[in-house]
């Protein structure tokens, strides 16, 4: 591929020769722990270590044998798009004992074996890590016993760890995200997708019971992402009657013409005084007091099941190769870290601080300091939180603040999942700060045209699932007609403008090659001259090629590639996957491509394309979309609040400054608004994209991953974090939910 890579840092210290790494999942399995043991064994191969697969967990690597297997290249071929984990995990007693754990470290050391990488919940990190500090002693004892000679005690002296924490509930303190959680909320929010859809139909109530014995994450986050009108988790029980004041709330909704309440309840949900609050007896109140027919369905393992997310995929494919990182780097005296994601960015964080933090978490619900588990969780959590009651609970008008402000919301350019939450969130947040919020149809060409009406709280029930733009959206500029724009915002004295667009999100492309046997797909997506999607897609789909526009290629890269691809098909890997975003390059045409492969791969291999088009920016948005327009259209509108205040004077907003015009985005690990004549230096118009790109980063993390002999630029990984008690658990930015 591109040539450019060269320059980057070519893992000058950092090689695996003569190490061995072994990987293993433990604990309950979770949607994501295969990309991260592909990754893991791939970027392992890569270095030049040795990788060996230790199947069934902490029982495999005490008995030993066969369930400790090198690993090749092709071994975690197709494993990518599998949910649970392929080489087995399970809960070992065992591993508990010093037996155990002396059995589990003689194996090793007949292997050579002195990396270790975990992926499993704080249970099994904190064994991984007590069965680091007893590695020495352990080796002195089978040294006595006979089983291993002297030497073998200064060959594999010390035992490095590494830990990725897979765990469907995000229970972990340091990661924004746990393997699997985006996953689990993808199957939540299509059951409760699916339940509305019936639901429409009769008046009913439905009461979810979704995982989190300990976490409310999982119930708190599917909650914001349908605009449950009621949730129970561990963390904040319910002030004491809230019984009577959930009923007043779901007979409230019924009134405002709403025909379905959703209450969503943590398996481990509790009230004030630690007793358990069960779907039941939330059932049984809501008949009682109500009459409402209600329905209880508890989700169990379904959240589990099925295949992991894109962005799942795409983390516990970073995640595997910043652990070998982590594990080349590491020395006797670093401590057992994990690698966890905060923002964008892969960080390294000390094992035992984490373990301890999330343990705390417990405490402080066991001793009812709720507000203290909160905090404990990090900001991310907090922030869902506040979030939530502020979008779910409408204040009576009396409590209302009067702003005299008016807001208006519109889209612009193509629909794209998520958009309407961002409109909801906008909206309800605008009228809790007593604002009178007002929608624009279409877009600006609605806009000059006069399609502005007042927009009320209850007009927004229910638009968080919504797929595509409610409001509507053009991708006509406001240039040609400002003037006509002008005067619309005079004639409904319209203060500010919050305008939603241009996300070109779409976690959405899956590609169903599997099965198939010598064959290549060459697959067209969108995003204009951004590469993002192709880029990111490839990465979780496990793509050999993506060409964009931003980094160039040329017949050489093609060519490479076809060898590549024939290459391949001599292994038992006989499937390829290329994409192309759409305008990539001018000439080299996904037709010109598809043909140019079709023949050069005569009697090898055989190719079909599919352009994904328009299907990329339908059907319902993710959970991510959802809480991402969400949580970002909030913070946005309240700060256009915080900025009309500033800027009034003798009855005039004056906007007037920089930053009367701000864009909000994520930068690396923050949430920031950058005045737009700012970017306007950082932008390629002609192109519509920013000159600089972070994600072009992730690129040779995907050669990587498909076999490429590249570099992988190492300034992208994290170095370890220190103090995790002195650093908000995440970023209010963070890719967490
Ligand atoms: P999770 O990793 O998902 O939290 P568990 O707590 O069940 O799941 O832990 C998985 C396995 O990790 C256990 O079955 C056991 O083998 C090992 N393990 C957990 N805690 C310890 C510990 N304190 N000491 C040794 N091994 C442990």
């Amino acid at each position: 591929m591109a040539q450019s890579d060269t320059k980057k840092i070519f893992f000058e210290n950092l090689s695996g020769a003569g190490k061995a790494i072994a990987v293993l999942t433990s604990g309950g399995d979770a949607q994501g722990m295969n990309a991260a043991v592909r990754a893991v064994v791939r970027m392992g191969l890569y270095v030049g270590a040795k990788v060996y697969f230790i199947c069934e967990g902490y029982q495999g690597m005490v008995d030993g044998g066969e369930n400790i297997t090198e690993a090749t290249w092709e071994s975690v071929s197709s494993m990518l798009q599998v949910g649970g984990t392929v080489i087995g995990s399970a809960r070992c007693k065992d591993f508990r004992t010093h037996e155990g754990r002396l059995k589990a470290a003689l194996n090793l050391v007949k292997l050579g074996i002195t990396n270790l990488c975990v992926i499993g919940g704080d249970g099994s990190l904190t064994g991984a890590n007590l069965f680091r500090e007893e590695w020495s002693g352990l080796l002195a004892e089978l040294v006595e016993q006979g089983s291993i000679e002297d030497q073998s005690v200064q060959n594999y002296s010390a035992l490095h760890i590494v830990g990725m924490v897979g765990s469907i509930d995000n229970d972990f303190c340091g990661t924004d995200m746990t393997i699997g959680t985006d996953s689990a909320l993808h199957r939540i929010i299509e059951v409760v997708d699916a339940i509305m859809t019936t639901a429409q139909s009769h008046q009913r109530t439905f009461v979810l019971e979704v995982m989190g014995r300990h976490c409310g994450y999982l119930a708190l986050v599917s909650a914001l992402a349908c605009g449950a009108d009621w949730v129970l988790i561990p963390e904040m029980p319910p002030e004491d009657g809230w019984e009577e004041k959930m009923c007043q709330k779901l007979s409230a909704n019924r009134a405002g013409m709403k025909r379905l309440n959703i209450i969503i309840v943590a398996e481990g949900a509790i009230d004030r005084n630690n007793k358990p609050i069960t779907t039941d007896c939330i059932k049984d109140l809501v008949v009682k007091c109500l009459g409402f027919d209600t329905r209880v369905t508890i989700l169990g393992h379904v959240q589990r099941g099925g295949t992991p997310s894109a962005f799942d995929r795409i983390l516990a494919s970073r995640m595997g190769v910043e652990a070998v990182l982590a594990l080349l780097e590491t020395t006797a005296n670093t401590p057992a870290c994990v690698v966890s994601l905060s923002g964008n960015q892969s960080v390294r964080l000390p094992l035992m601080e984490c373990v301890q933090m999330t343990q705390e978490v417990q405490k402080a619900m066991d001793e009812k300091k709720f507000e203290e588990a909160v905090k404990l969780r990090g900001r991310s959590f907090e922030n869902n939180l506040r979030t939530y009651k502020l979008l779910a609970h409408r204040k009576p008008e009396s409590e209302l603040p009067t702003s005299n402000f008016n807001v208006a919301v519109l889209n612009v350019g193509a629909p794209a999942a998520g958009m309407n939450a961002a409109v909801r969130s906008a909206v309800r947040v605008g009228i809790s700060e007593g604002h009178k919020m007002f929608a624009v149809n279409d877009g600006f060409e609605g806009f000059y045209k006069g399609q502005i009406k007042e927009i009320k709280w209850s007009d927004v029930g229910g638009w968080t699932g919504q797929g595509g733009s409610l409001l509507g959206t053009k991708r006509t500029l406001p240039a040609k007609h400002v003037d006509k724009i002008a005067e619309q915002m005079r004639t409904h004295n319209i203060n500010a403008l919050l305008v939603i667009g241009g996300f070109e999100t779409c976690d959405r492309i899956k590609q169903s090659a599997s099965g198939t046997k010598r064959r290549v797909f060459i697959i067209e997506t969108m995003g204009g001259y951004c590469g993002y999607l192709a880029t990111v897609a490839g990465l979780a789909a496990g793509a050999d090629a993506a060409y964009i526009y931003e980094e160039p290629f040329d017949i050489r890269d093609l060519q490479a590639n076809v060898e590549h691809l024939t290459e391949k098909m001599k292994t038992s890997i006989q499937r390829g996957l290329v994409l192309r975003n759409e305008n990539s390059n001018e000439n080299y045409t996904t037709d010109f491509i598809y043909q140019l492969y079709t023949e050069e791969g005569k009697g090898v291999f055989d190719c079909r394309k599919n352009v994904l088009g328009h299907m990329q920016q339908g059907g319902a948005p993710s959970p991510f979309d959802r809480n991402f327009g969400t949580k970002i259209s909030a913070k946005a509108m309240q700060w256009v609040t915080k900025k009309l205040l500033e800027t009034f004077r003798q009855g005039r907003v004056f906007a007037n400054t920089e930053d009367s015009c701000c864009l909000l985005g994520m930068r690396r690990r923050a949430l920031i608004f950058q005045p737009v004549v700012q970017l306007k230096g950082e932008t390629d118009f002609v192109h519509r994209i920013p000159k600089e790109q972070w994600w072009l980063k992730l690129r040779p993390l995907m050669k990587i991953l498909a076999k490429y002999k590249t570099s992988y630029d190492v300034s992208d990984s994290g170095q370890l974090e220190h103090v995790v008690h002195n650093r908000p658990k995440d970023s209010d930015a963070s890719v967490a939910m």
